[in-house]
Parts: C-alpha cells; sequence; structure tokens
C-alpha cells in the first residue's frame, strides 16, 4: 500500500521480527565486553564539525563525502556523528578521565551516520558496537584487543572471518613511505581517478583506499608498508605478532590496510568475511597515538576497534547462525464470553480476567489477553501465535464458582484451580 510517509533513503525500521535478532546479538557482545573489563560510555549523536574533520582528516572520503553536516539556528557547524573514536577521544579529554584510571577500557554501541550509496549491509544510518583503549601503548593492548574482535566473532559461529593485519607506522618512519608511493605511481598518475589526483599531491596514503578497479591495478605496485617501517614500529609490529600467536589468532599480514581514517598510527586490523557475494569487513580497527595529545588531551596513546551491526547481522543471516530465539508469552487469558464493550460496565467476566492479568505480571510473569471481540477459538489462536506456555480461561459459569480452567499448552492437560490461588499456582511453574 502506497503510504504518504515514507522512510528516507538509507534508513530502515527494525520491526520486532528483526529486533530480536538485534537484541541477541547485542546482548552477546555487551557481555563479553563486560567479560574482558569495558565500562561503557554514551556520548551525543552530534558534534561540532572540526571535531571530524581535525580527527578523520580533510582529505577522508568520509569527511569529503560522507557526513551530515549541517548549520545549527546559530549558525554552528554541527555533524552526526559519522564515527565513534572521536566523540570518545572528545569525551577523555573533556571530563578529564585520564584522571581516573591509567588505562580506561570503554566501549559504546548505537546508530552513526554517513551520506552514501546505500547497498546491502550499509545504510545512511547504521550502528555500530565499538572499544578504545585510552592511556597506554603496549603490544599486548593491540593483541589483546583483536583477540576480542576474534572472540565476539566465534562466539556469534562465525569462524572462518579473516583477520587482517598491518602497520601504518609513526610519524617518523610513515614520510618515507609516503615518498616511496609517490615515486611508485610517478609515471602512472594519468591512469589514476580524479580523487587519487589530488590524493597523489595532498595525502598519498589515502590513495590506498580508493575502490576505483583502475586505481587497485597502480596501487598494486606499491610495496608493503611493513618493508618502510622504523625499528620501533617493526619491534611494535613482531611483538604484536608474537601475542597473537601466543593466542593462537591465525592472521595475513596486508600490505596497505589504511583503514580510511588519518589517526591511526601502527596497528591496524580488519576482520573480512567473504560469505555470500562480496568481501565484507565486519570489525576494524587501530592504534592511534597521536589523536588525544592534538585534542588538547595528555601525550597518551590510545587503540581500538569497530564493528558494523548491519554487516554482522547479515552475515549471521546467510550463514544460519542466528539461533530460534522464541520471545513466548507465559500466560494467556481467554475470556468467555469475549466481550470488551461491556468492559467497566459491569462484565465480570472481562474484570476478572483484565484484573487478574495485571496481578499475574506483578510477578514476574510474562501475560497478555486479547482486548477485541473473539471467539474463544479466536483467543487460542493468539495464544499459540505469542506462544504462551499456559492459558487461563475464564467463564461465567466458573466465576460464580470461584474456579478458572489452566491449560497447559506443552501437553495439553487442563485442571480447574481456585481463582484467588490462580497467581501462586502460576509462581510455582517460573
Ligand atoms: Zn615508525
Ligand atoms: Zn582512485
Amino acid at each position: 500500500m502506497a503510504t504518504k510517509y515514507q522512510s528516507l533513503r538509507g534508513t530502515k525500521d527494525i520491526l520486532p521480527e528483526d529486533s530480536r535478532t538485534w537484541r541477541y546479538v547485542e546482548g552477546k557482545i555487551s557481555d563479553i565486553f563486560a567479560r574482558f573489563g569495558y565500562q561503557e560510555i554514551r556520548t551525543p549523536i552530534f558534534e561540532m564539525t572540526e571535531l571530524f574533520v581535525r580527527s578523520i582528516g580533510a582529505s577522508t572520503d568520509i569527511v569529503n563525502k560522507e557526513m551530515y553536516t549541517f548549520p545549527d539556528k546559530k549558525g554552528r557547524s554541527l555533524t552526526l556523528r559519522p564515527e565513534g573514536t572521536a566523540p570518545v577521544v572528545r569525551a577523555y579529554i573533556q571530563n578529564q578521565l585520564y584522571q581516573k584510571d591509567e588505562v580506561l577500557k570503554l566501549y559504546y554501541k548505537g546508530p552513526f551516520f554517513r551520506y552514501e550509496r546505500p547497498q546491502a549491509g550499509r545504510e545512511r544510518q547504521f550502528h555500530q558496537f565499538g572499544v578504545e583503549v585510552l592511556g597506554a601503548s603496549s603490544p599486548a593492548i593491540d593483541a589483546e584487543i583483536i583477540y576480542l574482535g576474534c572472540f565476539i566473532l566465534k562466539s556469534l559461529g562465525l569462524d572462518n572471518a579473516k583477520l587482517l593485519l598491518g602497520s601504518v607506522g609513526c610519524s617518523d618512519c610513515r614520510p618515507a613511505y609516503e615518498k616511496l608511493i609517490v615515486s611508485t605511481l610517478k609515471e602512472s598518475t594519468s591512469k589514476l581517478c580524479d580523487d587519487c589526483q589530488k590524493r597523489y599531491k595532498t595525502n598519498p596514503l589515502r590513495m590506498l583506499d580508493c575502490k576505483n578497479e583502475d586505481c587497485k591495478k597502480q596501487l598494486k605496485k606499491i610495496p608493503s608498508f611493513a618493508g618502510s617501517l622504523c625499528d620501533d614500529c617493526k619491534k611494535y609490529l613482531n611483538e604484536t605478532e608474537e601475542l597473537l600467536k601466543l593466542l593462537e589468532v591465525s592472521y595475513t599480514i596486508s600490505p596497505h590496510l589504511v583503514r580510511g581514517l588519518d589517526y591511526y598510527t601502527r596497528t591496524t586490523f580488519e576482520f573480512v568475511y567473504s560469505g555470500l557475494g562480496a568481501q565484507s569487513t565486519v570489525i576494524g580497527g587501530g592504534r592511534y597515538n597521536n589523536l588525544i595529545k592534538e585534542f588538547g588531551g595528555p601525550s597518551v596513546s590510545a587503540c581500538g576497534f569497530a564493528g558494523g551491526m548491519e554487516r554482522l547481522i547479515s552475515v549471521l543471516k546467510n550463514e544460519g547462525k542466528i539461533p530460534s530465539l522464541s520471545d513466548g508469552l507465559d500466560v494467556f487469558i481467554a475470556q468467555i464470553p469475549a466481550n470488551t464493550e461491556t468492559a467497566g460496565k459491569g462484565d465480570e467476566c472481562f474484570k476478572t480476567a483484565f484484573k487478574l492479568l495485571q496481578e499475574i505480571r506483578c510477578f514476574k510473569i510474562s501475560a497478555d489477553m486479547d482486548y477485541r471481540n473473539g471467539s474463544l477459538k479466536s483467543q487460542f489462536r493468539k495464544a499459540n501465535k505469542l506462544k504462551a506456555s499456559y492459558v487461563i480461561v475464564i467463564g461465567e459459569d466458573e466465576i460464580k464458582k470461584g474456579i478458572v480452567k489452566l491449560k497447559d499448552m506443552k501437553t495439553g492437560n487442563e485442571e480447574n484451580i481456585k481463582l484467588d490461588e490462580a497467581t501462586s499456582k502460576l509462581k510455582e511453574k517460573f
């Protein structure tokens, strides 16, 4: 049916059938975060535009093309958050969280916004979960958050995600690598896309993000970043690898893993899943050693990752890894006759049912009834639809005797119980 109002392109309603899956996945992830000692942080949906431009980088695709930026009534430029790290770093500094803990382990989840061409697993309002470990530089942190990503995927039943590991070096060794990129592509700049021709001059590392097939062919000529790392960065990568081996996490070194963000230093990683169709990144992250200081905070390093809920759920569905999730109701109350029109007008049956319904709920037992004038048959159909474990039938004759009928929907057994003992009887069953 054509409706007057439609949801916007790139946004989606998560309907009850699906929200059950979302709660299952979010619940699993939150439990694991707690087990690894992470605390939740919730930051606002919008921030000052400059926060994202300065952190993500002015020559990145996110800042150039994908941000939802708008002026507020006072003309200030605001942006709907396109990613989670910059807001967490802003909150870390603003609330001086660095004073409380040497190493702070935070996680977040929620909606993010990017103006992209919507496609499978990629919406304009999308949802991410992520972690940030702020306050220290140690390969143990990098290894642990990679292990954490691996642990989450395995706990959800995804054993085949491939881990790509890289390093984007530091301010000492990156300039030499950028020079190497420029000299490698010197003769072939004309074969690059317009964006890469600009990036070639302003920010050569960003060319490595390009999805253009012609560019990709040229980019293959560029040697791996690993070969240009300084001694400290090389050592850091080796130590991280050693710890991953200790934890039996298998990985592949990726030569050009720069991850579309300017703030990364040293470690970068991605978990990619190649199920049906194209390969997709389900979790990605890295280390950022300069961002906190650049934002006016103390000189401490940090490391984090983010995972995409839409992609993760679509992979889980494709792989058949969503268990059957039953939100079954404990008790359904049926009444004969069911007549809500006379409700409140002396219909004893309805009033008894309506009162009992609320009493049952007080004991943490889920309960519901039909509010329409349905036949007993249609009420049982509804009870089945709601996967009710028990049905209580209240009829006029029974009320006079002070009894109700209790039916066990699994076994089909029926028994008459005293109305005033109904809640205590049910309490025994749940
Ligand atoms: Zn370095
Ligand atoms: Zn390109």
